[in-house]
C-alpha cells in the first residue's frame, strides 16, 4: 500500500453547508469529537503541523467542515467539536442536520475517526454519531485520546470496555488508544487512514464484475 506523507496536508476550504463542500471525488476521511476531546492535538500529531488544526479553530472557520488536502484525490476533513453548551438549540439542530446530510450523502467519504477522551468515552453525542455512521455502513476508527493520562492497566481496561460495548457493530468499528503527547497509537491510526485514503474505486468495481460474471 502506498504510504502517505501526512505532513503534506494543506488547508483547502471551510464549508458552512454541505453544498459548499469541494467536488465529491477521490477519498476523504473525517474527524469528529466533542470539544476538548483532543481532536486538534491528534491532527497536529498526525500531520506534524500545528497550524492546521489551529486553522480550524480560527473564528469564522469553526463552521461545519474544514477540508485539508493531502493530494488531489485525498482529503482530511475536520468536523468542529460538538458539545458546546453555549450554542443555541436552533443552531445545534441546524448543524446536526448538515452533519447528518454530509455523513449520509458524501460519496468520497471512506471512513470516520471519532475521538473521545479515554476517561469519558461514549457520551450521548458520540453514540448518536456512531449510529449515523453505522446507518450509512461507514467504517469508523474510535480513538481514545489522552491515553497518557491513565496508567497502562486502566487504559487497557477502558479500551476493552469500549470495544465490548461496540462489538455489535462488528468490523465496522475499531477502537484504539492514542496519545498526542507521547505519540502512542499514531502508527495504528495512520495505517487505518492509509487504508481508507488509498481506496481504489475502479479496482473495487472490477472485483464486482468478476463476482457477477457467469
Ligand atoms: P479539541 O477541542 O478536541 O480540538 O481538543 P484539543 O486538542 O484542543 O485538546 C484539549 C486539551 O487536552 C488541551 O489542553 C490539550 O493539551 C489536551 N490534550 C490533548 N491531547 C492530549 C494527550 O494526548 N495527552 C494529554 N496529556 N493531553 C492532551
Amino acid at each position: 500500500m502506498t504510504s502517505i506523507d501526512f505532513r503534506k496536508a494543506q488547508f483547502l476550504i471551510s464549508a458552512a453547508t454541505v453544498a459548499q463542500c469541494p467536488a465529491d471525488h477521490g477519498n476523504e476521511v473525517a474527524f469528529a469529537g466533542r470539544s476538548n476531546a483532543g481532536k486538534s492535538s491528534a491532527i497536529n500529531r498526525l500531520t506534524g503541523n500545528s497550524k492546521l488544526a489551529r486553522t480550524s479553530k480560527t473564528p469564522g472557520r469553526t463552521r461545519l467542515l474544514n477540508f485539508f488536502t493531502l493530494s488531489e484525490q485525498q482529503r482530511l476533513v475536520d468536523l468542529p467539536g460538538y458539545g458546546y453548551a453555549k450554542v443555541p438549540e436552533a443552531m445545534k439542530i441546524a448543524w446536526e442536520k448538515q452533519l447528518e446530510a454530509y455523513l449520509m450523502h458524501r460519496r468520497s467519504l471512506r471512513g470516520l475517526v471519532l475521538l473521545m477522551d479515554v476517561r469519558h468515552p461514549l457520551q450521548a453525542f458520540d453514540r448518536t454519531f456512531i449510529e449515523w455512521g453505522a446507518a450509512s455502513a461507514m467504517p469508523m476508527q474510535i480513538v481514545l485520546t489522552k491515553a497518557d493520562k491513565l496508567k497502562k492497566g486502566p487504559a487497557k481496561n477502558q479500551l476493552l470496555a469500549v470495544r465490548k460495548e461496540l462489538q455489535g457493530y462488528g468490523d465496522l468499528v475499531s477502537v484504539q488508544l492514542f496519545s498526542a503527547l507521547k505519540g502512542d497509537g499514531k502508527d495504528q491510526l495512520q495505517g487505518r487512514l492509509e487504508q481508507w485514503l488509498n481506496y481504489d474505486e475502479a479496482a473495487d468495481d472490477d472485483e464486482d464484475d468478476i463476482l457477477v460474471a457467469p
